[in-house]
Order: structure tokens, then sequence, then C-alpha cells
């Protein structure tokens, strides 16, 4: 499965660097492009006209949030927060400010944002190869533990969460991380190209002074299969779908965004959604509400959110925001 990510995201890339990698650069314009695993995913940097040390310092800071954020790594914070027993915990500012977005986005999204879901993805096994599902009576257990408002954001930094419950931030940290990369990147390079695991960041611009293209992937087709292309500057492109981490059981597809409401992976109409935004974090939260809150709700949620975004349905449709396709000149493929 890891390898069959890894091959997606690597052929993604590519698909990205579509006209980049033929364009003429300028001496000193690179493109350098490498590629690590953090957070459970395949990373993939790729620099134009960057300074030496610009790569390996993006990849300490992907070092570093991984250790802050990790919840099976023992003394990150959020391995200290699921494990505080009701005590307040004093976390790092950049955790805190997550946790801050996190609350606000469950909120807005009426709580189909829930980073408490922990419990529930714990029963679950979307890519070890054992397609665990939680029985009905582990479902009724995990479930009264998923609730957001219980998370205490304190004074100096500190989280309280009731023993027993846990947070997992799956559904946002890759967002932050790239908006911390993003910003490393302003003023030490040309343009670049941060694509945290569907989490794309573009900065600046292409040697030849056009704009980046990205791929958004066609949820019907293989790995490398793209449904459509958008241009875009200085911004995040974040898709979420339930085409990447999933299995089959009885006709049904068991991916890895769940409903809060049931612990059961979202079965809205929506198989992808992408969306538009400078926080990439934001980005990532709305877009994983958006799949469990289905095609109606999620244009809802971007309009309340003053966000563009693209929706496939699982019928193959597309769905864009107002002024969508003429912004970031919406090529389908
Ligand atoms: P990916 O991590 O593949 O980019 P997402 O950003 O959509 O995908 O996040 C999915 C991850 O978020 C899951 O693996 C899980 O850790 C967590 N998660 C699952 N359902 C929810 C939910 N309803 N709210 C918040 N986080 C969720
Ligand atoms: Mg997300």
């Amino acid at each position: 499965m890891r390898i069959r990510q890894a091959l997606f995201c690597i052929l993604l890339v590519f698909a990205l660097l579509l006209t980049g990698c033929s364009a003429p650069q300028a001496a000193d314009a690179g493109p350098v492009s490498q590629v690590g695993y953090y957070f459970d995913t395949v990373v993939t940097i790729t620099l134009y006209g960057a300074d030496d040390s610009l790569m390996p310092e993006l990849w300490t800071l992907c070092g570093k949030y991984e250790q802050l954020l990790s919840k099976t790594i023992p003394g990150s914070d959020v391995d200290r927060i699921n494990h505080g027993e009701g005590k307040p915990v004093t976390v790092s500012p950049e955790t805190w400010q997550m946790l801050q977005a996190a609350r606000r986005i469950h909120d807005v999204s009426g709580g189909a944002f829930s980073i408490t879901i922990a419990p529930v993805t714990a029963l679950w096994d979307f890519t070890g190869g054992t397609q665990r599902m939680p029985t009905p009576e582990e479902l009724a257990a995990a479930l009264p533990l998923v609730d957001d408002s219980r998370l205490i954001l304190g004074e100096e930094h500190t989280v309280t969460l009731p023993a027993g419950m846990s947070i997992d931030l799956g559904g946002i940290a890759k967002g932050y991380i790239a908006d911390q990369a993003a910003a490393l990147c302003r003023d030490r390079c040309s343009g670049a190209i941060i694509n945290l695991g569907g989490n794309v960041y573009v900065v600046g611009l292409k040697p030849n002074g056009s704009a980046f293209r990205v791929g958004v992937r066609d949820p019907q087709g293989d790995e490398s299969a793209i449904k459509c292309v958008v241009t875009v500057r200085d911004t995040s492109v974040v898709t979420s779908g339930i085409y990447e981490r999933y299995f089959m059981r009885e006709g049904i597809r068991y991916h890895h965004i769940l409903d809060p409401q049931t612990g059961i992976s979202a079965d809205s109409d929506l198989a992808g959604v992408t969306v538009i935004c400078t926080s990439s974090m934001e980005a990532d939260a709305v877009a994983t509400a958006c799949i469990v809150l289905g095609s109606e709700g999620a244009l809802a949620l971007l309009n309340e959110m003053g966000l563009d975004g693209l929706l496939i349905t699982r019928e193959d449709r597309v769905i864009t925001t107002p002024g969508f396709e003429n912004a970031y000149q919406l090529q389908t493929v």
C-alpha cells in the first residue's frame, strides 16, 4: 500500500511539473527535487533557484513537527495530551494554535471535523493490511468519547482532555506543516512545490515566469490518473479523498475519513474534495469535513468560510464554488 502511495505521489509530482520540467530554467534556478517519508506519508519538495541550505532546513522542519504532532511518538505533544489523564498538559505554541484552528473548524462544520475521533480511528485498520473494522459493541463504547467540546484549551498553552479520550491530528497537521514549510521558502527561492501527501503548497513561479499547475487526482482512476488541473500562485491546494486509504467489504468502501456521528467511513456523495486556501491547515481540515458533509453541506461550508473548492462526486460529477473555473483556469483532463 505504501509503495503504491509512494508511486502515486511521485507520478503526481511529475504531473504537477507538467510544463515545469521542460521550461527553460535560469542558470541558477534548479529545480531540485527530493522525496522523504514523514507523517506516515510521502513528502516531495521541489525547489527552484533555492539557496543550498533551504532543502535540508525543510527536512529538519518536517522532522521537528513529526516529533511534536505524531500520536505514536512517545513524548510528542499529542502523545502527552492523550496520556494526560484529565490533567492540564503544557504544549508548544504551535500545537496550541493548531488545536484552536481545529476547534474553529469543528464548530463551523457542525462537528464533521472532530479531532477527538481518535478512539474510533484506533478501531479501524485501513492501511496495515488487516482490514480491521469495529464491532457494534466497540463502536458503542468509543463514540461517546468523540466530543471536541470537552477538549479544553487553557491559558499559557495548556490543554486538558478527559481521561479515556484522545486526539488525532491526521486531518489537519499536514496542512499546518505545509504552511510552515512554505513560509520558510518565501524569499529563499524563486519557486517551490511542497507536497505532503495531498497537501500541496506552491510558492512563487516557475523559472519561465508562469504559475504552477497542480493536478487533482481522478477518484475513479488509478494512482496516477488526473481529473483536472488548476493554475495557482502562492497558495495551497489540498485534496482529501476516499480512494487512498480504504478497503472493500461486501461491495462497501471503508475509507479513512470517518463520520464522527457514526464512527463509520463517511458515506456521503463525495469521492474527492479539493480546497484552495493560503492557509493549508484550514484547507486540510475543511477538505476532510467536506467529505463527511457531502456536496450540499460542503458547498455551504466553503461559502461560510469564503473558500474556493472543487468537489468530485462518487458519480464522477465535478462541482465547483462560484468563480472557481476562471480564477484557477480549471482544465478538465
Ligand atoms: P489524508 O491524511 O489522507 O491527507 P485527510 O486530511 O482527509 O486525509 O485526513 C484523514 C485523517 O484524519 C484520518 O486518517 C484520521 O487520522 C483523521 N480523521 C478521520 N476522520 C476525521 C474527521 N471526521 N475529523 C477529523 N479528523 C478525521
Ligand atoms: Mg484533511
